[in-house]
């Protein structure tokens, strides 16, 4: 890997983007003049093929075809057919994912199943610094389990997930990459340490997806969820993804037994019978002009490949961090230095860090911040360049030094931070 120790001048950056093997797919989506994007794990770019794709899909799929759409543009198919194709990012062989509904739903739809799987077990995993959704949706599928069930969460109830691993462990439910500090967990070991107990793993993939590396059949990983609007760039709100192993997949039951996960939809049945394979996981009519917006995505990535991304993202953030060390020495980056421990994005604890955040943004540098304290930055390797990243820690450094804060213009909070 190129290390961040050759790149100790901006010239040196705009070197290493000149030579670098991804290059080309930052043309294929429109980065606004003047802007170094930072934000793509909260909401990717749009692809440069998007608006004449998704106009497409509106005027002529829609507008003309009208109804006949469903079959003759593949409408109905899609949840599978993109399933199959961003199963390639995760490591999974076809038939296993689908695109569908949102990640809430389907983190809702696969804790219940791994639930139903354990019936003799109780308890569910998951961390107290997790995504609060997670949380809040495991809340539900424990209500919902039909028996009455108990949260051990790692960091409240013990200090690592050694601690929580017994026999009464239904499913753990983690975050593959921790949304704030951008820790990546070990998914090889904590899978078959869940196995060696016979519980079951749903990994929360939204802030991994598109930027690690993921072994989903080599892990025997039993569920996987995921967004497509982060490093994916499938557009605001496109639809997420649902993976669930073979093995499971004859006797996994979710609650959300609609019209499209029955075995025969337009049998018209009385009553459910679902389907054999990954379309059990299907609810009802899916938005396809979003969906249309995950297929852009995909077709954006094509030629890519995953170790790729992984190997230039690393190579992004390990600058990041140098710089923001060298210009700020004492500033608090929460992330980790060891490679292996880290996603695509650095996290930096500041007293001030929302008034930081909104003057950079101010300059050019869209990062974002999550209460209470915390700047992130992520570092999307399609498209974010090491120039921009020198760039970046310059802003940083001397939005920090002018003691922004004292402005109450970058103080005012916004609904979405
Ligand atoms: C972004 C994110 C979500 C988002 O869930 P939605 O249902 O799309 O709102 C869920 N979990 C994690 C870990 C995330 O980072």
């Amino acid at each position: 890997m190129m290390s961040s120790a050759s790149m100790t001048s901006r010239e040196a950056c705009v070197g290493r983007d000149l030579v670098d093997p991804l290059r080309s797919f930052r043309d294929r989506f429109v980065i606004p003049d003047g802007i170094i994007y930072l934000d793509g794990n909260s909401l990717g770019p749009m692809p440069r093929a998007a608006a004449d794709v998704l106009n497409h899909t509106i005027e002529r799929e829609w507008g003309q075809d009208l109804i006949r759409s469903w079959n003759s543009a593949g409408w109905f198919d899609m949840p599978v057919r993109l399933g199959d194709r961003l199963g390639a990012l995760i490591g999974a062989a076809p038939g296993q994912t689908l695109v569908c509904d949102t990640t809430s739903i389907n983190l809702y739809k696969a804790i219940h199943a791994a639930i139903g799987l354990r019936p003799d077990r109780n308890v569910v995993i998951a961390e107290d610094q997790s995504f609060p959704t997670d949380l809040y949706i495991i809340e539900g599928a424990m209500k919902s389990a039909g028996r009455p069930m108990k949260r051990r969460l790692i960091g409240t109830d013990g200090p690592s997930i050694e601690a929580l691993i017994d026999r009464n462990v239904a499913v753990a439910v983690l975050s593959h990459v921790n949304y704030r500090t951008g820790e990546l967990l070990d998914m090889a070991a904590i899978t078959k340490q869940l196995h060696d107990v016979g519980a079951l793993v749903v990994w929360d993939l939204c802030h991994s997806i598109g930027v690690v590396e993921i072994a989903f059949d080599d892990h025997a990983v039993d569920f996987a969820v995921g967004c497509t609007y982060k490093y994916l760039n499938g557009g605001p709100g496109s639809p997420a993804f649902i993976s669930i192993a073979k093995a499971h997949q004859a006797t996994a039951q979710h609650p959300l037994s609609g019209w499209w996960g029955h075995a025969a939809p337009f049998a018209f049945d009385r009553d459910f019978r679902p389907d054999a394979g990954i379309k059990r996981f299907l609810c009802g009519t899916q938005p396809i002009i979003s969906t249309r917006g995950v297929e852009v995505a995909l077709d954006a990535m094509e030629g890519v490949e995953v170790v790729a991304l992984r190997r230039k993202s690393l190579a992004l953030t390990e600058l990041f961090m140098a710089r923001v060390n060298a210009l700020l020495p004492g500033l608090d980056i929460v992330t980790p230095r060891e490679p292996l421990q880290r996603g695509s994005q650095v996290g930096i604890s500041f007293d001030n860090g929302y008034a930081v955040v909104q003057a950079m943004i101010e300059r050019g540098v869209i990062g974002d911040f999550r209460a209470p304290d915390l700047m992130r930055f992520g570092f999307a390797p399609l498209y974010v360049r090491f120039g921009d990243v020198w760039d970046a820690a310059e802003i940083l450094a001397e939005c920090i030094n002018a003691e922004v804060w004292r402005d109450p213009r970058y103080n005012r909070k916004l609904e979405v931070t």
